[in-house]
């Protein structure tokens, strides 16, 4: 094993030190964590720290064509399935054939509605999450023909339309309204420049109003602090230019405490159970937190960003890989697509920071290396640029 300084893996009397304490008081949470805990030893006792690369496209490939009966309840999510795949399959640095990014480009104008937005298949009503997936695997995609598909005007009114008086956003019409939408809202209307102030009058007070007590954000005011909904929220003041209105002291206590110090990698919320998909809604706020520390403190000036990186991968590579492809939320569990798009996502911003920090095999080196995604809107910075300089030639639509 690689052991530079900063990248030594823990060894296994180590981690086995961090068992929880239940301090002679046994809950119904407290045996399920230790249950985890006995798993991730027996991974981490029997695993390896190699990304086996190979065996994920393969899985992923095989996904784009023929998925089973267990993903009938997935048939609304057909645009999170592309865009789970390809941008899987980008981080793992391979790029698929023009002719499967057209039939899929092909695929996701089937699924854009009308009246502007994309539904969750062909014919479904759209939707702000499945319009952020579709937009997303389509700059992905990157070709002209791909980035044509989106009705700019469409979106820009379907926007609008969920667009409530507080500034929060409705998923769809007469939908619910939480920080998904704000989300969605402000990062695909930022990528495809159909962004006004109008659109987000207010918006930044709405998502300040749901930071909590314990420093993560709710889904909607007064709603208990969540992994995933403190990304959308942090990405989306970020995106909109109102990072004052986040206290950030408490927010950084809060993401800190999320590292679960046995298995390395994260909760979504206390007193939960390790979860890889957190890898990246977790993960991904330390770049913006170290973008933002920069900023405003001049004394700041970490080349790595404020979790145990190491620790982070340690977790996916012994303990979420399945051993034919695909990656799982945590061992004992099966693998799915939506978990290995986002353990690979974590993974990427485990490596990627300032000054690299890549879990390395003797002999295998750089073969765990991924690639760099940007945070704020989860795709690969390389198809980031190349989409904001296509739509940024373009006029904002009426
Ligand atoms: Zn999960």
């Amino acid at each position: 094993m690689s052991n530079s300084i900063e990248s030594r893996i823990r060894t296994f009397d180590e981690i086995l030190e961090q068992k929880q304490d239940v301090e002679d008081y046994e809950t119904e949470s407290s045996r399920e964590q230790d249950s985890v805990e006995r798993n991730v030893l027996e991974a981490y006792r029997l695993g390896q720290p190699i990304l086996r690369k190979h065996l994920h496209m393969l899985f992923l490939e095989s996904c784009l064509t023929n998925l089973n009966e267990d993903h009938e309840c997935l048939d609304c999510s057909r645009p999170w399935l592309c865009y789970w795949i390809i941008h899987s399959l980008q981080i793992l640095g391979k790029r698929l054939s023009d002719s499967e990014y057209s039939k899929i480009a092909g695929f996701l104008a089937k699924c854009q509605s009308p009246e502007g937005g994309f539904g969750g298949g062909p014919g479904q009503y759209p939707h702000l999450a499945s319009t952020y997936a579709a937009v997303n695997a389509l700059c992905i995609i990157g070709t002209p023909q791909a980035y044509q598909v989106i009705d700019r005007k469409g979106l820009k009114r379907f926007f609008l339309s969920l667009r409530e008086e507080d500034g929060s956003f409705r998923l769809h019409t007469d939908g619910e309204v939480d920080m998904r939408g704000v989300y969605c809202a402000a990062a695909i209307s930022k990528l495809t420049n159909v962004w006004t102030p109008e659109m987000f009058k207010e918006t930044e007070n709405w998502i300040a109003q749901c930071q909590t007590w314990e420093g993560g954000f709710g889904g909607t005011p007064g709603m208990e602090a969540h992994g995933g909904h403190t990304y959308c929220g942090l990405s989306a003041l970020v995106i909109l230019g109102g990072i004052h209105r986040c206290c950030m002291k408490s927010l950084l206590r809060w993401i800190v405490n999320k590292q679960m110090r046995l298995e390395g990698g994260f909760q979504g919320r206390t007193n939960k159970l390790v979860d890889a998909c957190y890898s990246i809604w977790l993960g991904g706020i330390f770049p913006l937190v170290h973008g933002i520390l920069k900023h405003f403190d001049e004394e700041y000036n970490s080349e790595y960003w404020l979790f145990d990186q190491t620790a982070l991968q340690e977790y996916l590579l012994f303990c979420c890989q399945d051993n034919y492809g695909g990656l799982l939320d945590k061992p004992k569990k099966f693998r799915d697509i939506y978990h290995t798009c986002h353990a690979l996502c974590g993974l990427s911003v485990a490596q990627n920071s300032p000054k690299m920090l890549v879990i390395e095999c003797d002999g295998y080196k750089d073969s765990n290396r991924l690639e760099v995604i940007d945070t704020i809107f989860n795709i690969a910075c390389d198809s980031l640029c190349k989409a904001k300089d296509y739509f940024y030639s373009l006029p904002i639509p009426d």
